[in-house]
């Protein structure tokens, strides 16, 4: 199908274009883009600090409806509202042992823009264009495997715009403090940058402290 999307063919260049999207393989879901977070790591591909295979749909905090299910698809439905994140291939060893943000196909999926059976699902005039994050969310339909859509569950009238960045900047900050730095109640905990994950880290630890 055709879609819009905003390609970046070039460092710091974004341009809106009409691009081809394949139909969702077996374990991927067609998503309606609903809005997409923007995170630091979309401005770092953007200028290639982060390499990343030109050309490129980058965005990877997006959120929407889905249209159309692949056939082994079993957790999703047409009509839901998902939240998208990070891919993951779902057989190595750190995906079986639940830690699929260490997969060990992450630079594939993440920066190469393919999904897990190595192909890419957006295209011009027969040219291949990259996903980031197994999502290329700056565009208003994208494909994404059904590991890394979750279904949003609760009141049907808000509005997923707020949901966005629960895709990676609320996980990146508040799973830090969760699982990482674990801070005892009453020590102290610098965090250098407000945006999304900073804020992310500080409303975990004040709830943490809430509940200690
Ligand atoms: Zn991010
Ligand atoms: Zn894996």
């Amino acid at each position: 199908m055709k879609i819009l999307a905003s390609v970046t063919r070039e460092p710091g260049r974004l341009s809106l274009e009409e691009v081809e999207l394949a139909k969702p393989k077996a374990s991927e879901v067609l998503v309606k883009t609903i809005a997409c977070g923007v995170c630091h790591t979309d401005a770092a591909a953007l200028h290639l600090f982060i390499p990343v295979t030109l050309p490129i749909v980058l965005g990877h905090e997006g959120v929407g409806m889905v249209e159309e299910v692949g056939s082994e698809v079993t957790t999703l439905k047409k009509g839901d509202r998902v939240i998208l994140s990070f891919p993951s291939c779902g057989k190595c060893n750190y995906c079986i042992e639940n830690h699929p943000y260490a997969c060990d196909n992450l630079n594939t999926l993440f920066f190469d823009g393919a999904y897990n059976d190595g192909t890419k699902r957006l295209s011009q005039n027969g040219t291949d264009i990259s996903s980031f994050f197994g999502q290329g969310a700056f565009a208003d339909h994208v494909i994404v495997d059904a590991r890394n859509a979750v279904k949003v569950d609760i009141d049907s009238d808000i509005d997923l715009a707020y949901l966005c960045s629960l895709g990676c900047g609320v996980q990146t900050g508040a799973g830090a403090v969760l699982n990482r730095i674990n801070p005892e109640k009453g020590s102290s905990m610098a965090v250098f940058g407000c945006g999304g994950v900073g804020i992310s880290a500080i409303m975990r630890r004040r709830s943490q402290d809430a509940v200690q």
